[in-house]
C-alpha cells in the first residue's frame, strides 16, 4: 500500500473490512469520485461495474468512517497542559486570558497545529465552538483548510452581533460549516440567545452553548435567573433541535426530558470530565432517553481511539460498577456516538460521519494486523478498547489524502510542529495565566 494510490479523483478501494452502518463487513468496496462516496457495494459487483479502475487492495486493513469531534476549542492548543491540575471553571483563569493574548498569526498557528493534532487522531471533523481570540475566525478557517479537515467554524456572537453576516460568509464552503456560539448562558440577554437559536434554525446551522458543566456554574443560574441552564434554554424559546449544549454533565432527569423532547443535542465530554470537570455526563442514560449526543475532546488531546476509550470508561466507572451494567453500551454504541451520531449532534448527518453513497469521503484506513487486534471476535469493541492512533494509515477529508502514516503528504507539518513550539509559549507569557501550582 502506498500513499499514491490514494491520489487521483476515482479510487476503487477494496479493504479487507468496511464500517458499515450495521457493523463491518467483509468482501465490500468503495467507488470514491472526486469529494465523495459515489458507491458503496459488494466489491465483485463494483470492479464489474467500473472496469477501467484498477482497484486499490487494502488487505489487512479496515475502511472506517472519521472521527467527528463534536466539540473543541482550536486556538487553546498552545495551553493544552496549562490546563492541568486546575479547579473548576478554567475558561476564566487560562482559556480566556490565552485567547485573548492571542493575535492573527498566532490564532492560525494554533488552529492549524489543533488541526494536525486532530487529523493524526483520526479525526476528519472538528467542530469548534467560538473563540474568544480577538480575530477575524478566517484565521481558523484558513488553518484547518490548509490542514485538510473539516471544520464546524462558531462565531461568538454574545453581543447580538454579526451572526447573519457569518452564516452568509461561510455557506456552501466545501470544508467549512458555520455555526453560532455564545460561550455560556449567562455571557448574553435573553433575548440574544434566542435570537442567535432563531438564525441558526432558519440557516441549518447549529448553536453552539456550554451548558451544566460545572456546579457553579448551575449555581449561579440559580441564583441569577431561578433556573438551571438547560431549563432556562427550554425557557426563553432556545431549546431546539440546532442547538447543541456542551458537556450537560449536571442533569436532573426533568432536564434529559427537556432535551429529549426538544430534540436538542449535547456533546459528551469525558476526557475533559477526567481532567477538569465536576461530574461525568450520564450518557448511556441519555442514549436510553433517546437524546442526541455527539462525543467532544473539548480540545483536551485530539486521539479518536483513546476518546471512545474514554467514553465507555467513564460510563463505566461513574454508573455502569454501581448498577451492574459490565457492557455499558458494548462497542458499537461509541464507535456510533463518536462518528455518526457526532455528525447528527452538528447538524452534518447528511453530509459525513458514514460510509455511503452521496456522503463525504471521510474516512480512515486503519492497520488491522497488529497484536493488539489479534485475534479479532468483536472488532467494534476491540477498536474501543484495543486500538491506537498509531494504526492509522492514511486519513482521507472530502476525497483528498490528509495524512499518511500520521503526517501531510502536501505540507511540512513537522515547520509547522516547530513553529508552534516556538510561538506558544511566548503567548503563554504574554497571557499571564493565573494558575493554582498542582502538587
Ligand atoms: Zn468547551
Amino acid at each position: 500500500m502506498r500513499a499514491e494510490q490514494f491520489k487521483g479523483a476515482k479510487k476503487l478501494l477494496v479493504p479487507e473490512l468496511l464500517m458499515l452502518p450495521g457493523g463491518p463487513k467483509r468482501g465490500q468496496a468503495v467507488l470514491v469520485d472526486g469529494r465523495k462516496f459515489r458507491a458503496v457495494g459488494p466489491a465483485k459487483e463494483l470492479m464489474a461495474a467500473h472496469p477501467g479502475l484498477r482497484p486499490v487492495r487494502l488487505d489487512g486493513h479496515l475502511l472506517m468512517p472519521g472521527f467527528v469531534d463534536a466539540h473543541h476549542h482550536l486556538t487553546q492548543s498552545f495551553g493544552k497542559a496549562q490546563s492541568f491540575g486546575q479547579p473548576s471553571e478554567i475558561f476564566k483563569t487560562i482559556w480566556e486570558p490565552l485567547e485573548h493574548a492571542l493575535d492573527k498569526d498566532s490564532a492560525y498557528v494554533s488552529a492549524k497545529l489543533a488541526a494536525l493534532e486532530a487529523l493524526r487522531g483520526g479525526f476528519t471533523t472538528v467542530a469548534d465552538a467560538g473563540t474568544r481570540a480577538p480575530v477575524d475566525v478566517a484565521a481558523i478557517a484558513r488553518a484547518t483548510e490548509e490542514a485538510g479537515i473539516r471544520c464546524v467554524l462558531s462565531k461568538v456572537v454574545s453581543d447580538g452581533k454579526g451572526g447573519p453576516e457569518h452564516l452568509d460568509r461561510w455557506d456552501a464552503h466545501p470544508l467549512v460549516h458555520p455555526s453560532l456560539a455564545i460561550p455560556v448562558p449567562e455571557d448574553a440577554t435573553a433575548e440574544v440567545i434566542k435570537r442567535t437559536a432563531d438564525l441558526c434554525r432558519e440557516a441549518d446551522a447549529v448553536f453552539q452553548i456550554h451548558v451544566n458543566e460545572h456546579l457553579a456554574s448551575v449555581e449561579r443560574s440559580l441564583k441569577s435567573v431561578g433556573r438551571r441552564p438547560v431549563e432556562y434554554l427550554r425557557h426563553i424559546g432556545a431549546l431546539g433541535p440546532q442547538t447543541l449544549g456542551s458537556h450537560a454533565t449536571l442533569l436532573t432527569p426533568g432536564e434529559m426530558r427537556m432535551l429529549a423532547d426538544s430534540g436538542a443535542a449535547i456533546s459528551y465530554n469525558p476526557v475533559a470530565s477526567a481532567w477538569k470537570g465536576n461530574a461525568v455526563a450520564h450518557a448511556t442514560m441519555l442514549a436510553a432517553m433517546d437524546v442526541r449526543f455527539g462525543t467532544g475532546t473539548d480540545g483536551t488531546r485530539g486521539d479518536g481511539f483513546r476518546l471512545v476509550d474514554a467514553a465507555e470508561t467513564a460510563q463505566r466507572l461513574a454508573y455502569g460498577i454501581a448498577s451492574g451494567d459490565s457492557s455499558c453500551g458494548a462497542g458499537r454504541m461509541w464507535l456510533e456516538h463518536a462518528t455518526s451520531l457526532s455528525a447528527d449532534a452538528l447538524g452534518l448527518s447528511a453530509v459525513t460521519g458514514e460510509i455511503a453513497a452521496g456522503k463525504a469521503a471521510d474516512f480512515l484506513v486503519v492497520d488491522l494486523d497488529v497484536p493488539e487486534l489479534t485475534p479479532s471476535y468483536d472488532l467494534e469493541w476491540e477498536l474501543v478498547r484495543l486500538a491506537g492512533r498509531d494504526q492509522i494509515t492514511a486519513v482521507v477529508v472530502d476525497g483528498k489524502l490528509r495524512l499518511w502514516e500520521g503526517w501531510p503528504p502536501d505540507w511540512d507539518g513537522r515547520a509547522l510542529v516547530a513553529r508552534a513550539a516556538k510561538m506558544g509559549p511566548e503567548v503563554v507569557r504574554r497571557a499571564n495565566l493565573q494558575r493554582v501550582e498542582p502538587r
